[in-house]
């Protein structure tokens, strides 16, 4: 199981203050990587990093607005040497697409998608400086494959973030670094509360998916510490999604 192990290896994970990305890095952690955690607000960022240290685990926070360049370059200087970059900090708003304006266009496909690049950018000029190579992992979404009403904004920042994967794996293999995705299922997170407020929905969407369950944070630590371990050393420009089974039965 050595090949599964995180050990020495340096994480970055964006927006781990919560949700899918603080599961993320206390998976990357308990595989034995050293985790550094962003986000925008001290105060929930020092919550963050202080619980997965009471867990037990080395963790260290800094503050990132991945919308910001300048912020971007300060938040990957102040990390060092990173071996795994998640690119998870995101936000999405469900809005019907004849009312969606500038400002929440520019809001979700600049925190999704251009911040992603830039933050892969940033490390990825790092680690072939270093010739250390590494692994990226882009945090995409059902959404690249299936189209949800009201998600325009946000379908079009996940599907450029599917095809900037596939792009990335192709430009950086030469440099050893292996980019890949993983698109999460249905998670009941601050981000997608509201949905889960509405007990229709969950009724119905629940029935569409096979294994007969909403996800749960835990069944996507396995995908992240696989994808960023010696075991998926051949695999790159792949995006895992875990989401049970809900894709293949649509
Ligand atoms: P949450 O709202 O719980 O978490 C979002 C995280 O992103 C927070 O840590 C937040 O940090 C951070 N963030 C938001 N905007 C920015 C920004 N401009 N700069 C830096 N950090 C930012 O959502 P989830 O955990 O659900 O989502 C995490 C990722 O998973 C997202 O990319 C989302 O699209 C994706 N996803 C989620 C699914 C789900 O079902 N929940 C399904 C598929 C994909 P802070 O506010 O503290 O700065």
């Amino acid at each position: 199981m050595t090949s599964f192990s995180l050990q020495g290896k340096n994480a970055l994970v964006t927006g781990g203050t919560r949700g899918i990305g603080y599961a993320l890095a206390q998976a990357l952690a308990q595989a034995g990587a050293r985790v550094t955690i962003t986000g925008r607000d001290a105060v929930s960022l020092q919550a963050a990093v202080g619980q997965l240290r009471d867990a037990g685990v080395e963790a260290h926070g800094l503050i990132l607005d991945v919308t910001q360049a300048a912020s971007i370059q300060q938040a990957v200087a102040a990390a060092g040497r990173v071996d795994i970059l998640i690119n998870n900090a995101g936000t999405e708003q469900i809005r019907p697409s004849l009312e969606v304006d500038e400002a929440l266009w520019d809001t979700i496909v600049g925190t999704n998608l251009k911040g992603a690049f830039f933050c892969a950018q940033a490390v990825a000029k790092n680690m072939v400086s270093a010739a250390s190579g590494g692994a990226i992992i882009n945090v995409c979404s059902l959404t690249t494959c299936v189209g949800v009403p009201g998600a325009a904004a946000y379908a079009s920042s996940k599907s450029g973030l599917a095809g900037m994967t596939r792009t990335l794996s192709a430009e950086w293999a030469a440099h050893n670094i292996r980019v890949n995705g993983i698109g999460p299922g249905y998670f009941a997170t601050e981000m997608t509360q509201v949905f889960y407020q509405d007990d229709a929905w969950r009724d119905a969407m629940q029935k569409k998916i096979p294994l007969g369950r909403f996800g749960e944070l835990d069944d996507l630590a396995g995908s992240v510490v696989f994808l960023s371990s010696e075991s998926a050393r051949y695999i790159t420009g792949q995006i895992l999604y875990i989401d049970g089974g809900y894709l293949a039965s649509i």
